[in-house]
């Protein structure tokens, strides 16, 4: 028997990137409406925590909707994605952060419309890894270092509005300090000392910037999580640096180092200000442990298209 009134859960950050808090909402509805589903949106608030959106999904979870859609940047996706770990519900990116990482990764498309409908109908998914530190879950990137410091004197409106002046202007001084820092690095068992100026401990290859990646073959749903190490100090390593990430060429670079993990990753540094940065805000200092869960959220995905 069919059951009647089966929902879409949708999670609205109004103020994520080019998003239209309504504009959202009326595409989802028709979307909704066409494919026989109701729709519930939450619109998050500015002072809202991580944990209230994830138990705000949860909630939905457990009253049976059926999809759940999320419009905002990382750390909403983030947020929302830790509430279906583990369960059949699949999640539905729209595109409407800043970057739209995630969405690009997928091929799930830039129109707001066409991502409603597939988030209404899609049927075809992709069983993505996740990272847990403590008790939160991020899907991206989390990382320590130079580009940290950036994010971290980059505030959140300059960021919306002047993104790309915000980060070059913020991150000149941070690049020409020639700042390193002694880290302890484990990937699964084995200790690796080094210094470096960044590490980036990569889910999604993508950086956020034009088609630049982090990495050669970095992909979200292997079971493994990449660590690119940046030993970069010079203007001039940061210009080899540069060549070599635009070039794709980023395994012979000298200013890169690689890693893999399978199941969970330490960072440490002796140094008490390294912030720690994840999906886009900074989640602590010095250190972080990371655990892999491998293929743990469903992602609607488009269909291939038939050759
Ligand atoms: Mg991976």
């Amino acid at each position: 028997m069919e059951h009647h009134n089966k929902k879409l859960y949708a999670v609205i950050n109004p103020v994520a990137g080019s998003c239209d808090a309504e504009t959202v909402e009326q595409e989802l509805a028709q979307a909704c409406a066409a494919a026989g589903l109701t729709l519930e949106c939450h619109f998050t608030s500015a002072g809202e925590s991580d944990q209230n959106i994830t138990d705000k999904v949860r909630q939905a979870l457990r009253q049976g909707c059926v999809r759940v859609a999320v419009a905002g940047g990382d750390g909403t996706v983030a947020a929302v994605g830790s509430a279906l770990i583990d369960t059949e519900t699949p999640l539905a990116l729209l595109p409407v952060g800043t970057a739209n990482l995630l969405a690009r990764e997928l091929n799930i498309p830039l129109d707001l419309s066409l991502a409603c409908q597939l988030a209404a109908n899609g049927k075809k998914l992709r069983h993505f890894d996740a990272m847990r530190v403590g008790r939160r879950v991020f899907l991206s990137h989390i990382s320590l270092g130079v580009y940290s410091k950036i994010a971290e004197r980059t505030s959140r409106a300059s960021k919306r509005y002047f993104r790309q002046i915000a980060y070059i202007w913020n991150a000149l001084p941070e690049l020409l300090s020639g700042r390193t820092w002694r880290f302890t690095l484990l990937v699964d068992d084995r200790e690796i000392q080094l210094r470096a100026s960044f590490i980036m401990v990569a889910n999604v290859g993508g950086l956020g910037a034009a088609e630049l990646r982090w990495g050669e073959d970095i992909a979200l749903d292997d079971g493994l999580v990449d660590i690119c190490v940046v030993h970069a100090r010079t203007l001039r390593d940061y210009l080899t640096l540069a060549d070599s990430i635009l070039r794709g060429r980023h395994k012979s670079s000298p200013k890169l180092s690689y890693y893999r993990a399978a199941r969970r990753v330490k960072v440490a540094t002796p140094h008490k200000r390294v912030p720690v940065r994840g999906d886009g805000e900074i989640i602590g200092y010095s250190s972080v442990e990371i655990t892999l869960l491998p293929k743990v959220i469903k992602v609607i995905v488009p269909e291939p298209i038939d050759p």
